[in-house]
């Protein structure tokens, strides 16, 4: 039985990818910050999980995971994931993205174990490219969370020149109900819920006209998996191919939001529901991103298997089915 260990496991990602290695047959080991127990989408698997307390910035606690775990495959998702938390943060960002990773490596060497590790990269490494982003594309970062991100790409980089099985996906951005509630499509879904309850306050948001490749999570930690089984360890961009903004999502949002509740008020123009406020505008925000994954298709036969339209409507039935678990407690309170 194979053994792989997550950081980030209680992330959106972390607890994918843990379903599906599950599946696999894998014994998953995961490195956790905080009581597991508030880790909702967890639960279903917890039981069959073996979680071990311990922080990127800390390479003690990571020692120990990986004297409990013993993996074949290390899964390093943790991260500071927030742009602008890194414009607050640097130094810290810093810290965590590419100390952590290194912390990792070096555990890895030294234990001469054969571990192959995969490091989650990002698309918010190429900056502004007017065009698709493939893994020629050179890297031109706006942000302390994008530099970070290139940090720790050039560091896998660099390891595997040592002779260590690492590999960096470069990966466009992945939604899913589990997606944290600060990232601009959850929050739309989640204020979408809020108005299929009669709320009427508008949601604020920053560049409505940013656009991004927006796929499935589900399907992209099967690619992460897929790139630790290569025979030679090699990074692949990972994403659509097609990107969407901010204001489509916002649309297609209450397209879903009329099929979901047969409720034909729910319609354009977004401005009835949306407000932009300038503070929320991003410094060098990246106004358009689109992933060429043709190699990753091709070499390792990834695909996606859930469209746009698809994806908005799990989020919002999700957040809809919250919002009336939740309206539904607060009337047996009251
Ligand atoms: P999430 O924010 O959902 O999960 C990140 C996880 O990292 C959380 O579980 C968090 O722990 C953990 N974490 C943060 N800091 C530390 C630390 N110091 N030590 C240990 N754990 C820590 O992110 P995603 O699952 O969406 O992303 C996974 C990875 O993929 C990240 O590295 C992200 O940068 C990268 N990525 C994601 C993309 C996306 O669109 N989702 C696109 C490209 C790359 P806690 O639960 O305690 O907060």
């Amino acid at each position: 039985m194979k053994r792989a260990l997550i950081t980030g496991i209680c992330g959106q990602d972390g607890t994918y990818l843990a379903e599906y290695l599950l599946e696999l047959g894998y014994q998953v080991f995961g490195v956790v910050r905080r009581e597991p127990q508030t880790a909702r989408w967890l639960h279903p698997i917890s039981d069959r999980l073996e979680l071990v307390y311990g922080d990127l910035r800390d390479a003690t606690s990571l020692e120990v995971a990986f004297r409990k775990a013993a993996p074949d495959e290390v899964y390093n998702l943790a991260a500071q994931v927030f742009v602008p938390t890194s414009w607050e943060y640097p130094a810290e960002t810093f810290d965590v993205n590419v100390g952590g990773l290194a912390r990792l490596l070096q555990i890895v060497e030294r234990q001469k174990s054969g571990a192959r590790v995969y490091q989650a990269s990002s698309s918010e490494m190429f900056g502004n490219v007017d065009g698709l982003c493939n893994e020629q594309t050179p890297l031109a970062p706006t942000s302390p969370y994008g530099v970070s991100k290139m940090a720790a790409h050039r560091l896998v980089q660099t390891y595997r020149e040592r002779g260590l099985f690492v590999v960096g996906g470069i990966l466009f951005n992945h939604e899913s109900p589990r997606r944290g509630p600060e990232m601009v499509t959850r929050k739309i879904t989640r204020a979408a819920a809020g108005w299929a309850r009669g709320d009427k306050k508008k949601l604020q948001l920053g560049n409505v006209q940013a656009r991004r490749d927006w796929g499935f999570a589900g399907d992209y930690v099967k690619a992460m998996h897929a790139m630790l089984q290569q025979k030679t360890p090699t990074d692949f961009v990972v994403g659509t191919g097609e990107s969407h903004s901010v204001a489509e999502f916002v649309g297609q949002v209450l397209t879903e939001l009329q099929i979901l509740t047969g409720n034909a008020s729910f319609a354009g123009p977004i401005e009835r529901y949306v407000v932009v406020d300038p503070r929320l505008v991003r410094t060098n925000e990246i106004h358009d991103l689109r992933a060429d994954s043709r190699l990753i298709r091709k070499e390792l036969g990834w695909e996606t298997k859930v469209d746009f339209p698809s994806l908005v409507r799990m989020m919002l039935q999700s957040d809809l089915s919250v919002a009336g678990e939740f309206s539904s407690r607060m009337m047996v309170a009251s």
